[in-house]
């Protein structure tokens, strides 16, 4: 009796895993035939009834049979996944020439791409970059650069000051006092960096960027400068640019003068960047004053030198045409990713 019904529980396990048409089904048919639920199991229990002699006997039977549908389930499952495979790469075919995700690209600040293209331009004819603190001390903010206590760029309405020696540097001038301090002439360097300024509005940023330039060398002259800078002029807004020299004073250089470039817009013919004048200023230059040379304990009878200083922002609008300085602080996307590479 009992092994009629295994061998049509068998019979019938085996029929029904053929016919199992995918990997999920087999496994349900799994649990159904092979579970604690299963024919098999209730079988094992229906045992109770069977005499000492026959237990063992028909329980080896059951085991064969349980064993013999286990690794014909594992057979089919491994002929179904197989054929899952197949079907899913016959079907779900890669192309490999579709575009990956876009991923948003970080860009340098236009004020950087100035910065990085001053100092290219000027490191081909020997200069190289110092830093330096933008916490300064008097002494090299002012005093070092000829600029007494009393005078008007010291007021508290131009100047940030920390206490009562220490200011936020308001130029990158400081910079060149510590260079001529701690290394041995001949120089040529540049210092590049934020400076700061109580001043605020459409062409004023409390925080700027500067670049000066020093030359420290025998026999320096204004043609020296002159020639220097319109070399850079040339290299950076283009070979066409005229350059200009008008007299004027700052306190660390001697004789000094403006800077001013035919305008790179208007090729000179008058526009509303240069005021209809044709000429932008750049920046300020000179010989550096003898009073400078000898606080850094040079002596101004063996050396001399020349110095001139850029506004970063001031480059990047005339080179860019933008109007209003404040967009560089302002980190708006928009405007920043127009200078992506
Ligand atoms: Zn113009």
């Amino acid at each position: 009796m009992l092994s009629e019904k295994l061998q049509a529980i068998h019979k019938e396990a085996v029929a029904a895993f053929n016919a199992a048409k995918d990997s999920k089904d087999l496994y349900e048919l799994k649990v159904k035939y092979l579970g604690k639920q299963g024919p098999l199991a209730g079988l094992m229990r229906e045992m109770a009834g069977l005499s000492k002699e026959e237990k063992p006997l028909f329980g080896k039977l059951v085991n064969e049979v349980k064993q013999g549908l286990e690794d014909h389930y594992s057979q089919r499952e491994a002929a179904l996944a197989q054929a899952e495979l197949n079907q899913k790469i016959a079907t779900e075919a890669l192309d490999l020439s579709l575009p990956g995700p876009v991923r948003a690209r970080g860009a340098r600040h236009p004020i950087q791409k100035v910065i990085n293209e001053v100092v290219e331009i000027l490191s081909r004819i020997g200069y190289s970059v110092r830093t330096g603190p933008m916490i300064e001390k008097d002494w090299y903010n002012f005093e070092a650069l000829n600029i007494p206590a009393d005078h008007p760029a010291r007021d508290m309405q131009d100047t940030f000051y920390i206490d009562e020696s220490h200011v936020l540097r308001t130029h990158t001038s400081p910079i060149q006092i510590r260079t001529m301090e701690s290394e041995k002439p001949p120089l040529r360097i540049l210092a590049p960096g934020s400076v700061f300024r109580c001043d605020s509005d459409v062409s004023h940023s409390p925080n700027f960027h500067q670049i000066e330039g020093l030359l420290i060398d025998r026999k320096v002259s204004m043609a020296d400068l002159k020639g220097t800078i319109a070399y850079f002029v040339k290299e950076y807004f283009g070979p066409e640019i005229k350059i200009r020299f008008r007299p004027s004073f700052f306190p660390f250089t001697e004789p000094s003068a403006e800077v001013d470039c035919s305008c790179p817009i208007c090729k000179g013919k008058g526009c509303r960047m240069c005021k209809h004048s044709g000429w932008i200023e750049i920046g300020g230059s000179g010989l550096v004053n003898p009073k400078v040379l000898a606080h850094c304990k040079l002596n101004p009878d063996e050396w001399q030198g020349f110095a001139f200083g850029f506004g970063m922002e001031r480059m990047a609008i005339i080179k860019y045409g933008i109007e209003d300085i404040r967009l560089f602080a302002e980190n708006d996307l928009r405007f920043l990713r127009q200078f992506e590479a």
